[in-house]
């Protein structure tokens, strides 16, 4: 792969191979990381510099990504959010100056989504994900009883002990739909702070970029796959210090009896978002894009388009399932496109 033209990942390729790869020109040469598995996904950081500064960018940025996988993964036992979904009903819970903000700023976002974008998913997330293993569409009864355990609106977030409780039992936090984001803000700055004059992290279709790529290549490019062709790019966008993710249902879902059910889930429907196949979000950082990637899925074309218009510096691309296509873009799209 070459370092400055990347394909956001939609049917994630397997890239094997751990070693840092270079590319050079003069004494600035470009650390490539390749892709290696963490936060369940793909990530590939890329990093900038003289030799040994980027060496060592490339390996930190990509630690980064690590730590925050450890501490935010909702599968792993030890992390700080399976301690918060274990014990926050019994108990107020104390946490990281880290996830309590990241909790605050997902809770804005179900604030501009009515609802639509929540961090309280859990209980949701998993009555699909067994239904997807046993092929058993879950009854209303169990739907409602799912959904009574979802809701910001019983998340407690105490700004004073800096501590979170859940109002129902049951309840479970899903960072899923942010938490890429975020770590690829972090680890851009981890490069930025080692003194890398540039670089590119992508975690899973989460990139961002800064400063120039390495050579004669004065931007870094990002080609959009199309969704009903994976070989083939639709469009090519030029990146410069912003961030882009996409959420999408040809990417992750499951098959409940015949029907595709997308990983994102509307909390009024209690089901798959069904209005839209792709969402793409320009931003200027990666949480922004991964929360309204997420957002804007749920909330469909015409009021998802026009948040996103109320926005500033904040962009989208979205596809519909019968219309591949005819990609829909928000006003300021054409500033990104690379013709
Ligand atoms: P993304 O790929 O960024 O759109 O995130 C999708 C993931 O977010 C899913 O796999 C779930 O873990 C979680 N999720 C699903 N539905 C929602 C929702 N309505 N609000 C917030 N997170 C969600
Ligand atoms: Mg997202």
């Amino acid at each position: 792969m070459r370092a400055a033209r990347l394909i956001v990942p939609v049917v994630l390729v397997v890239v094997v191979g751990v070693g840092l790869r270079q590319y050079q020109a003069g004494r600035i040469v470009a650390v490539d990381t390749g892709f290696r598995g963490t936060m369940g996904t793909w990530a590939q950081v890329i990093a900038v510099g003289p030799n040994a500064v980027a060496e060592s960018c490339a390996e930190k940025g990509f630690a980064e990504l690590v730590r925050i996988d450890e501490a935010m993964s909702d599968f792993k036992e030890t992390s700080e959010l399976s301690k918060v979904n274990r014990d926050a009903f019994r108990e107020k819970v104390p946490v990281s100056e880290e996830l309590f903000s990241l909790l605050q700023t997902s809770v804005e976002y179900s604030r501009l989504s009515d609802g639509g974008f929540d961090v309280t998913i859990g209980p949701l997330v998993d009555l699909w994900r067994k239904a997807g293993r046993t092929n058993t569409t879950p009854t209303e009864a169990q739907l409602a009883a799912a959904r009574a355990k979802v809701g910001y609106e019983k998340l407690i977030l105490d700004p004073a002990d800096r501590s979170v409780r859940f109002a129902v039992e049951g309840m479970r936090l899903d960072l899923g739909a942010i938490a890429k984001g975020y770590a690829v803000d972090r680890a851009i700055e981890i490069l930025r702070q080692g003194g890398a004059v540039g670089g590119m992290v992508n975690l899973g279709g989460n990139i961002r970029t800064f400063g120039r790529p390495v050579g004669d290549k004065r931007n870094w490019r990002i080609g959009l796959r199309d969704p009903t062709d994976p070989n083939h790019i639709q469009l090519t966008l030029r990146l410069d210090g912003w961030a882009v993710a996409t959420s999408g249902d040809y990417e992750r879902f499951v098959f409940v009896e015949g029907q595709k059910v997308s990983h994102i889930l509307d909390p009024a429907t209690r089901r798959g978002a069904t209005g839209l196949t792709s969402v793409t979000i320009l931003a200027r950082t990666g949480l922004e894009a991964d929360a309204l990637s997420t957002t804007v899925t749920v909330m469909g074309k015409d009021k998802g388009l026009a948040l996103i218009e109320r926005l500033p510096d904040t962009e989208a691309i979205l596809i519909e399932p019968d219309k591949p296509d005819e990609p829909i873009f928000s006003s300021g799209v054409k500033d990104f496109v690379i013709p």
